[in-house]
């Protein structure tokens, strides 16, 4: 898969997409990340790639023909048109779903905002899709466009060394995944539950889904919608429920 950054601040996100898994999948090949510069593309002689807002108000916009040329080259140089998202807080908030879904493109090429945004016009002409980290706003689209990228190049084939790792991950199946321990087997008298060192696969197979229904019973409910549960599974829900009345 091949995904192209568009953005003021390429060598930020160099730094942080040229390290770990992430800089390990890229260097061997499993994934394609390139930044784009969009100030190369401000054909004033100040590079300037913003402007005042029409009728007023704070901060500036980025103007809509450098960001345009700029994914001109894109779609150039991939020898397609990527599949366009704009980070953006007025964008549909991202989730593991359509994080599965954009993994399945060959192609997405991600449009970081900075100041107050974007020229409407851009939008409308070449993005396809906007996408939200969540109802908050930070000052650029940098972190937003990593997030994404991060989160759709863990799902590529060979990118996490335990192919399966995802899937019992928070949100994979609408559940949050169970709690996890590591060594000492008893720290600050917090004792390991037995049930993991036991060595029986199925009890703790059986233990980890029952822990992760409680999780997300008590701290995302509405998850639970959508989880796909077993017969017994869906019993022992249905007596925490009880137990909450
Ligand atoms: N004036 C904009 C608004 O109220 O919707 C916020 C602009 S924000 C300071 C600058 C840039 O950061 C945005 O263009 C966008 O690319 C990025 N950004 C900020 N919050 C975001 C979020 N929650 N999700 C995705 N991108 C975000």
């Amino acid at each position: 898969m091949r995904i192209d950054i568009l953005t003021l601040f390429p060598e930020m996100c160099e730094a942080v997409m040229g390290e770990s898994i992430i800089g390990r999948a890229r260097q061997a090949g499993k994934v394609e990340i390139n930044f784009h510069q969009i100030r190369e593309f401000a054909i004033n002689k100040h590079n300037q790639v913003d402007d005042t807002p029409y009728g007023g108000g704070a901060g500036m916009l980025m103007m809509p023909q450098p960001i345009y040329d700029c994914f001109m080259k894109v779609c150039d140089e991939a020898g397609t048109r990527p599949h366009f998202i704009y980070m953006s807080p007025c964008g549909k908030t991202l989730t593991q779903d359509r994080v599965k879904e954009l993994a399945e493109m060959p192609n997405i090429a991600i449009l970081c905002g900075r100041y107050e945004g974007v020229d409407q016009r851009v939008i409308d002409e070449i993005v396809d899709e906007e996408i939200s980290i969540g109802d908050y706003v930070v000052t650029g689209g940098e972190m937003p466009a990593m997030i994404l990228a991060d989160a759709v190049s863990r799902m590529l084939p060979g990118v996490l060394s335990q192919p399966e790792g995802y899937m019992g991950e928070s949100h994979y199946s609408s559940l949050l995944e169970y709690p996890q321990y590591t060594k000492p087997p008893v720290w600050r008298d917090r004792e390991v539950p037995e049930v993991l060192a036991s060595g029986h696969h199925a009890n703790i197979k059986k233990w980890q889904r029952e822990r992760a229904i409680e999780r997300t019973l008590e701290r995302r409910p509405e998850l639970l919608e959508n989880a796909e549960l077993s017969k017994k599974e869906k019993e022992f829900l249905k007596e925490l429920q009880a137990k909450e009345l």
